[in-house]
């Protein structure tokens, strides 16, 4: 088992990538903020599959934190996660500090528009989309890959990600990846950990919750009632729920019925001081 070429400066990533790419191999990119599940194992095994190289990005970027949310307690497990990435064979690991990617002085914002302004996450955490893209549009840059993948776990973001790569020419093609669930529905997050037992008993509540939804409102039921029911149940099992929605499933804009376009939904709450998003199609 080969272990991935570890990069932790910009001039190591830039010899290591002209040494994956001198026989004109593709490379794909998977970022990434570390703590790796199997969620994120399968959008490295879809790289694999999309380019002949696989590099990983591992960065926690306090860009997209807001000062109250959990940028310092993020659970950070490097060693852990360079060891599952050479199991899967990824040939490269960037890993780089803050001081490299936002070195002293940096001042350039990237303010994304149309999905990021959809009134979903970005309505939670205003600061979270000008974040991202920041440090995705860096990443795309140093890396240069053929393609990266991203998880439609965060939905909203996949879609701003796609938008930013094609409006600023970044040369990237954005590739969508499955959410990837554990068994009994819960969506894998790294941030999963912070649940107690009893929250971790009521947080699939979320995915039954928005199938049950789902399914009255492909039954004919009005949207609007149907998502007012889904928002009862889910404020039952312990939520603080900040948005239950079904949204147009590639511009996120709101619709009135399924006639309106493939139609997504998409819920974010909290449980306990956990919080936690989800989607499905409808
Ligand atoms: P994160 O480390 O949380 O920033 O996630 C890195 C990438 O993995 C993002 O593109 C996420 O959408 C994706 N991801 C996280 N959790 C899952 C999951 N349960 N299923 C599929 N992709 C995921």
């Amino acid at each position: 088992m080969a272990r991935p070429v570890v990069a932790r400066t910009l001039s190591a990533l830039h010899r290591a990538r002209a040494d994956l790419t001198k026989r004109n191999a593709t490379i794909a990119l998977v970022p990434t903020m570390g703590a790796l599940h199997d969620g994120h194992i399968s959008l490295v095994r879809l790289a694999r599959r999309r380019a002949k190289k696989v590099v990983v990005s591992i960065f926690v970027n306090p860009q997209q934190f807001a000062p109250h949310e959990d940028f310092g307690s993020y659970p950070r497990t490097v060693k852990e996660d360079i060891a599952r990435l050479a199991v899967e064979g990824v040939d490269l690991v960037w890993n780089p500090d803050v001081k490299t990617m936002y070195p002293e002085g940096f001042a350039t914002a990237i303010v994304p528009e149309g999905p990021a302004t959809a009134g979903l996450e970005d309505r939670f955490r205003p600061h979270f989309f000008g974040g991202v893209a920041i440090v995705v549009a860096k990443l795309l840059l140093q890396v240069r890959p053929d393609v990266a993948i991203f998880g439609e776990k965060d939905y909203q973001q996949l879609k701003v990600v796609t938008r930013m790569a094609r409006d600023l020419d970044l040369g990237t093609k954005i590739v969508g990846a499955p959410l990837i669930r554990e068994r009994d529905g819960l969506a894998m997050s790294s941030r999963n950990v912070y649940l107690s037992a009893d929250e971790r008993r009521a947080a699939p509540t979320l995915f039954r919750s928005m199938k049950e939804t789902a399914k009255r409102i492909r039954a004919g039921e009005d949207l609007a009632t149907a998502l007012d029911a889904g928002r009862a149940l889910i404020a039952r099992a312990g939520f603080d729920l900040d948005y239950l929605e079904v949204r147009h499933a590639e511009t996120l804009a709101p619709i009135a019925s399924l006639k309106d376009g493939p139609a997504r939904m998409l819920v974010a709450g909290r449980i306990g001081s956990t919080r936690l998003i989800d989607n499905i199609r409808v």
